[in-house]
């Protein structure tokens, strides 16, 4: 079944129920925990339908399978992937590119995609631009004859910027059809926003965040619009075997079941909580998108932060989102601390910026948490 017209509520729930092929319809889609498969005959070698057979794990395994036909569906693509992490689906998409090709990036992401572009641009000769993520005139004359691919994340991390994927992408399919625009989307997850609906050609997650939701595994996904690039990717996926294993493909299978009903209790804690935070005299601005569970926000001096994190009794200082517990990071120490000060200040992450992950807890529990652990 799921196929349109369904709502992505009922994907979510039915994921992997009724295409797992179980020779007893088993309503959770079993895991198949081996590397190989028995061949009958020469003949059924020589016949081999990669579509309906198995062979070798890193190739495909059935419960891999089942999460990337719903991974595809979920964000409205033709072709899903799942990975070992959220870089090793940065790494996959990369893989599209050679050395001299020229990528636009906006210019507040993940601090982990800055490291690697760095890398690509240092080892391989990957040519860069960073666009503000504001100004939609200048894209435009970013786009050279090499460009092959614009990277975003909305909104962006952690200083909460929108970017219209809609607009983006018809700038940049106006100057070059080919050109690939890639969004991240893991803050937002196709409970909220689907890039390839708005125009996006490739869509990649972190799974390890919201997807899996329970701060208990790593995972990536990478969905393509179209076949002819899902194909492309599928080589370099098979080639370099950044795979997910089929116990981890179960446990993210079974965690976005719930997907939706979390991103709706997250998006109304992190409200509440915002809302709280913004009344807070010690809180000089708090910055929230409207949808999702991330926050983050600016105390007025540095010297409150290392307080706060000690009197946490709920909240854990820890890096990541996404998950049931709620979480709260210092970016300028933690996930950006590889961009250079200058950089870092550029874009508004000094060291009084915190990022909230809101969890599942109670919201006013989490907000006289903050409250308390704030208080002068
Ligand atoms: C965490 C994260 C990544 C990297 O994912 P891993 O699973 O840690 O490898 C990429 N993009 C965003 C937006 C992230 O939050």
């Amino acid at each position: 079944m799921t196929q349109e017209p369904f709502d992505i509520d009922t994907l979510l729930a039915q994921a992997g129920n009724r295409d797992n092929n179980d020779q007893y319809h088993s309503v959770s889609t079993p895991i198949y925990l081996t590397s190989n498969f028995r061949h009958r005959d020469l003949e059924d070698v020589e016949n081999f339908d990669p579509t309906k057979q198995y062979s070798y794990s890193r190739l495909s395994t059935p419960t891999r399978s089942v999460l990337e036909k719903t991974l595809a569906q979920l964000e409205d693509g033709a072709r899903g992937f799942a990975l070992s992490s959220g870089m090793a689906a940065i790494q996959l998409v990369f893989s599209l590119f050679k050395s001299g090709d020229h990528i636009i990036t906006s210019d507040d992401l993940y601090g982990g995609s800055f490291r690697y572009f760095d890398y690509l641009a240092d080892h391989y000769g990957v040519k860069f631009s960073k666009w503000n993520g504001k100004d939609y005139e200048k894209l435009a004359s970013l786009v050279t004859p090499k460009t092959k691919a614009v990277w975003l994340e909305t909104p962006s991390n952690p200083t909460m910027k929108i970017i219209s994927i809609k607009k983006v992408a018809d700038i940049i399919h106006k100057a070059n059809p080919q050109i690939l625009v890639c969004v991240d989307n893991t803050f937002l997850t196709p409970v909220y926003q689907q890039p390839i609906r708005q125009g996006a050609d490739i869509v990649v997650h972190s799974a390890t965040k919201y997807l899996s939701g329970h701060n208990d595994m790593l995972a990536g996904a990478v969905i393509a619009k179209s076949e002819e690039i899902g194909e492309e990717l599928e080589f370099n996926f098979n080639t370099t075997g950044v795979t997910l294993d089929p116990f981890d493909s179960w446990l993210l299978l079974r965690s976005l079941k719930t997907l939706s009903v979390r991103m709706q209790r997250h998006t109304q804690n992190a409200k509440y909580v915002a809302a709280c935070l913004a009344k807070l005299p010690q809180v000089e601005k708090v910055l929230y998108p409207g949808e999702g569970g991330m926050i983050s926000f600016y105390v007025q001096n540095r010297d409150q932060v290392d307080r706060l994190f000690k009197r946490l009794k709920i909240i854990s200082f820890a890096e990541s989102l996404g998950g049931v517990e709620s979480l709260l990071t210092i970016p300028s120490l933690q996930t950006h601390s590889d961009m250079t000060k200058e950089a870092r200040l550029r874009l508004g992450i000094t060291d009084e910026l915190l990022r909230l992950s809101t969890g599942l807890e109670s919201a006013k529990d989490l907000a006289n948490d903050l409250k308390q652990a704030l208080a002068d």
